[in-house]
């Protein structure tokens, strides 16, 4: 059978190569394109009982004229006319601006269909759209659509060429979706879709067209992210790293405490990575404080333990800093060297550690961007691993894996991405979710109190320190000014250090040098100081499991996933946390917010919400998300949709005959149009 997509459009009754041009002015170039040129809305002209009508709809209506039109000329050519009609035996007003020519046709006693905008004060209607029973009534009663127009082309022209092109060849539309998902999830064929959505008989039929077309969409979408990665995968040989399996047991019993269940899978699924000869591109996502540090340890461990070196990119000193103590210290008894660079590294340690890496002496390197200078060599650098990896850009994480010849990639987010959502943005890595919190952690219990609370709030801090606790005070925020938020941490610090004078108040924000930076986070995970007060700076990944209470001043100002994330700096250890939002919130959103806040701890959940007060555009930022613009798909509507599209997909393309078979023809050649296939290989 040929196929409508080479099928000439003058094959269509009544269509000459004059008006096939103008079509092809819109790209529209053959039947199949013109039968996937759908509306992008739709006029409702079914006929509606006066008793549904709001004020300003926009409405049908069958009437008998009752009384002769009265024209009032105003200007030149403006003129109005007005008449009574009875609708359901009530008489209304309808009134015409401008359309002079149809006064002889207001006859008393003639039945038409007016349509027009309804003022409900007035019981009037003005009609901008009228049927006398003598004109061919293709519109009233119905639902028509409405397509974009260009050129030359008319909204009748191409409804009434619709309906022709849909009569000849509506049950010739070929299908896409392979017969067995079509069945298996209870979808309409396309063909059915399409001529539905030209010409829609009901609503509930609308919507089966639409949900048709958006798991298509959805599909297909799916299908060319894992055809990527599966035909990535093949195409780029990496390292088949080898380590000693016992080896790696050891250094997971010498840690401080067992895995959890997630975290042992997780643990594999990079374990049989590494070993793996293809390269290693995986995401690793979990909530804040779920121990992706420690996972990501054990695959740095494997990898040096097996002779390759290892490069772990943090956005922050802090970090950095905190990283490299925890890892030496875990490392240290099975001799592995990790060192820790940074941009306060001293120039002679700098030379030390840039020769220690070419030499292979150096086999973990941990820090921040200085990880990416130029003059920075490894020997033979096998796997690198970025923390926070939604802090750095994608060129800055290229660099650094450029550093070896195709090292295995670990990337790792707090960002709590529903996990389809993650799919989708990042492309072609594969995910794996820690999605179960360390035993033993109690929840978290937020509370939100008004700034007129402030001494119950301190009551509250000076206790917990009595207990042996320690505390965050994070200070307000104000947009756009660091100099203004430093000025408050600096107030705040000695405000507070006041009042708890029997206390160690340390201070921390963005202007500080790095030495006093690490100082006062030294000081404050060694417990030498018991409350820190900081501007945001602490918001990722600091540690310090004997913190138990952060107070958040103006929390109303910070976003959804950032209260998440400082939040996320206490509950790290076996006491009960706190967390204390302060805010008078004024706005209906900013309220919102908080109480999503104080109703959850799970970051899934939160982050969900914040998908949905804020939208996706907005949530994963404008250009970066590689989000697609889904024509019938919604995020949030469909959500169920992808993840069952994304389980058929993958099931598809698991499938050894997918790439030869002629039944998956059709779908080859759409991942053939895409730009992807033709050899670029996307970060
Ligand atoms: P995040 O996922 O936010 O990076 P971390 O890796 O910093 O979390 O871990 C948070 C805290 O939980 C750390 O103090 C870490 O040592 C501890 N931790 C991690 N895994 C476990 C576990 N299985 N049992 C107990 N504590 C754990
Ligand atoms: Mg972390």
């Amino acid at each position: 059978m040929i196929s409508l997509y080479d099928l000439a459009l003058t094959s269509i009754h009544g269509i000459g190569s004059k008006k096939a041009a103008e079509l092809n002015e819109m790209n529209i170039r053959n039947v199949g394109e013109l039968l996937d040129y759908l509306p992008y809305r739709y006029d409702d002209y079914r006929i509606r009982p006066l008793a549904e009508l709001q004020d300003a709809d926009k409405a049908t209506l069958q009437a008998t004229i009752a009384t002769v039109g009265s024209v009032q000329r105003f200007g030149r050519m403006k003129t109005r006319i007005s008449c009574k009609v009875i609708v359901e035996g009530k008489w209304i007003t309808a009134v015409w601006f401008n359309q002079h020519f149809l006064k002889d046709r207001l006859i008393p006693g003639t039945e038409f269909v007016i349509t027009g905008r309804w003022d409900a004060k007035r019981s009037q209607l003005t009609v901008s759209e009228t049927e006398f029973p003598s004109s061919r009534q293709i519109k009233s009663g119905s639902v028509q659509p409405v397509y974009a127009l260009q050129g030359e082309v008319t909204q009748s022209f191409l409804r009434k060429l619709m309906l022709q092109a849909l009569a000849q060849y509506g049950t010739d539309i070929a299908e896409r979706l392979p017969d067995e998902i079509i069945r298996k999830h209870g979808l309409i064929s396309r063909s059915q879709a399409i001529i539905q959505l030209h010409q829609p008989s009901s609503e509930e039929e609308m919507e089966r067209a639409r949900h048709r077309m958006a798991f298509e969409e959805l599909f297909i979408f799916q299908l060319k992210l894992q055809a990527l990665r599966a035909w990535t995968r093949d195409r780029t040989e990496g390292i088949a790293q080898t380590f000693d399996r016992e080896e790696v047991r050891a250094f997971v019993r010498s840690l401080p405490f067992s895995l959890t269940d997630a975290q042992k899978m997780v643990v594999s699924d990079l374990l049989n990575d590494l070993e793996h000869p293809a390269c290693m591109n995986r995401l690793l996502q979990g909530d804040v404080g779920s121990g992706k540090t420690v996972v990501a340890a054990i695959a740095m461990f494997a990898v040096a333990s097996g002779g390759g070196q290892v490069a772990m990119m943090v956005p922050t000193e802090i970090l950095a800093e905190q990283h490299a103590r925890t890892l030496k210290d875990w490392f240290a008894p099975f001799g592995i060297t990790a060192e820790l660079l940074t941009g306060r590294t001293t120039t002679k340690q700098r030379q030390s550690i840039l020769a220690g890496l070419q030499s292979g002496m150096v086999q973990i390197l941990i820090g921040t961007h200085a990880l990416i200078q130029p003059d920075v060599y490894f020997q033979k650098l096998a796997l690198v691993v970025t923390d926070e990896q939604h802090r750095f850009g994608v060129e800055q994480r290229a660099m650094l894996r450029r550093k070896g010849p195709r090292p295995d990639v670990l990337a790792m987010t707090a960002t709590p991405i529903p996990r389809t959502l993650a799919i989708s943005a990042f492309g072609d890595m594969d995910v794996s979710t820690i999605n179960e919190m360390p035993k033993g952690r109690k929840p978290i219990q937020t509370h939100w109190v008004r700034k007129n609370k402030l001494d119950q709030v301190m009551a509250f801090i000076r206790k917990q320190l009595e207990e042996g606790r320690q505390a965050y005070v994070i200070c307000p925020l104000i947009e756009e000014s660091e100099k203004l938020d430093v000025q408050n941490a600096i107030d705040l610090h000695a405000q507070l250090q006041a009042e708890l004078a029997e206390y160690e108040v340390a201070l921390l924000h963005g202007r500080m040098t790095s030495a006093l930076k690490d100082e006062a986070m030294q000081a404050f995970s060694s417990h030498q100081s018991h409350v820190l007060v900081s501007t945001t700076v602490v918001e990722v990944g600091v540690n310090v499991p004997n913190a138990t209470v952060m107070v958040i001043y103006d929390a109303d100002r910070f976003g959804l996933s950032q209260l998440h994330q400082l939040r996320g700096r206490v509950g790290r250890g076996e006491h009960q946390s706190y967390c204390v939002l302060v805010a008078d919130a004024k706005s209906e959103t900013a309220q919102a917010r908080l109480k999503v806040m104080k109703a959850t701890n799970d970051g899934f959940e939160i982050s969900r919400k914040d998908l949905e007060l804020r939208g996706p555009g907005d949530f994963f930022g404008t250009k970066q998300s590689g989000l697609p613009d889904f024509r019938f798909a919604d995020f949030l509507a469909d959500f169920q949709l992808m993840e069952v599209a994304r389980e058929e997909a993958g099931r598809m393309t698991a499938q050894p005959d997918f790439w030869t078979a002629y039944t998956y023809q059709n779908l080859r050649d759409l991942l053939q149009k895409d730009e992807r296939f033709t050899g670029i290989i996307v970060d």
